[in-house]
């Protein structure tokens, strides 16, 4: 398969070899190129070797663990989008827990299907043409060409998933968006684990931004930002 004609590398870090295998294949079908790696030591490696466009990290992986992995990742400055599989419901507070930077994430068994929508919505939304001014709300700045965020100038580094959520709230102050609405122009869909999803990763945004935090809570409606108020 010629990778020039790809849609990019996706890296697969998946010690099952049915799931790898079936991973594989949809990727394939979906028109990118897949790297599998089985051994969790050897993917870092393999990432600053290969520079994929998107990562599927299983988190239980022998040598080490997808969320070591991750951690050291965007440790190192490196925020490709990565999706995270784990066959624990318990892991995925963890996961969304620890600021690793997941973009997403799959409970196993899950349908490739799925693997490959949510891919493809984590590229469309991290390479939106960007050519749009400067937000501003309070103190929280945010500029969409550099997808970068200031609070009282100091920069505050967010997943691309928690960036594209501030973005959408701040690009119309004081317009309450539903649950629904954000589900679906941040992730894609609008029926995507119900309104958890968007409730933990504000929750995220908020500890991020502190104090400054300009997203608010509209009980049973949904969010909105707004100068003054947290
Ligand atoms: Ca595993």
């Amino acid at each position: 398969m010629s990778l020039v004609e790809s849609k990019g590398l996706v890296l697969v870090a998946e010690d099952e070899r049915a799931i790898a295998d079936l991973e594989r294949l949809y990727l394939t079908e979906a028109g990118f190129g897949v790297h599998v790696e089985r051994d969790g030591t050897a993917v870092l490696p393999a990432i600053e070797r290969l520079r994929p466009v998107a990562i599927v990290l299983d988190v239980g992986l022998p040598g080490r663990d997808g969320l070591d992995i991750c951690r050291a990742l965007r440790a190192a400055g490196d925020w490709t989008p990565v999706v995270f599989v784990t066959a624990r419901d318990d892991e995925i507070d963890r996961i969304l827990g620890l600021e690793l930077g997941a973009d997403d994430y799959l409970t196993k068994p899950f349908s490739p299907r799925e693997l490959v929508t949510r891919i493809r919505g984590l590229l469309r939304r991290s390479s939106l043409p960007a050519q749009s001014p400067l937000l501003t709300v309070g103190k929280v700045e945010l500029d969409p060409d550099r997808r970068a965020v200031r609070v009282d100038g100091a920069p505050v580094v967010l997943t691309a998933t928690e960036f594209d959520l501030l973005a959408k709230l701040m690009s119309a102050p004081g317009r309450v968006f539903t649950r629904e609405q954000l589900l679906a122009s941040v992730w894609g869909q609008a029926d995507y684990g119900g309104g958890r999803t968007v409730d933990v990763h504000v929750a995220q945004v908020r500890a991020k931004l502190g104090p400054a935090s300009p997203i608010r809570t509209l009980r049973g409606v949904g969010y909105a930002v707004e100068a003054g108020d947290g």
